[in-house]
């Protein structure tokens, strides 16, 4: 039952992210998925907006995309994405098709801290 859990925290995470961004008067709107898979990530570019989720500190970071590759370095394995507000510095780790409990088959890329628990997740902001 892990998967359901985890998707349960993240749903919550992105509801109280939705909450922090959307404070100041901004008309974004969001996507509330969270960015998982290399198709994911191919799909940033250059100046889109991407909000880095933190589960340790519970809070969120907007970040500018600088090109293409750099999107493409925030699934990469063995990368490091720090967090903007307790410089958490989470591990990029991917992770096999998990066909029981999704009909994707793409790699899902996980951000972990260092017992190996997922801590963050990035979530592209629509603009
Ligand atoms: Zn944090």
């Amino acid at each position: 039952m892990k998967p359901i859990r985890i998707l349960l925290i993240s749903t919550l995470l992105v509801g109280s992210a939705l909450a922090a961004v959307a404070a100041p008067a901004s008309k974004s709107v969001y996507s509330a998925s969270a960015r998982r898979t290399d198709d994911d990530f191919k799909s940033l570019k250059a100046g889109d907006r991407i909000a880095l989720v933190c589960k340790e500190c519970e809070s969120v970071t907007v970040q500018t995309v600088e090109s293409a590759e750099a999107a493409m370095k925030l699934c990469k394995e063995g990368e490091t994405v720090v967090c903007g507000s307790c410089n958490k510095v989470a591990k990029v780790v991917r992770r096999g098709p998990r066909s029981k409990t999704s009909t994707s088959t793409a790699t899902e890329v996980r951000y972990v801290n260092e017992k190996g628990e997922d801590c963050m997740f990035i979530v592209k902001l629509e603009s």
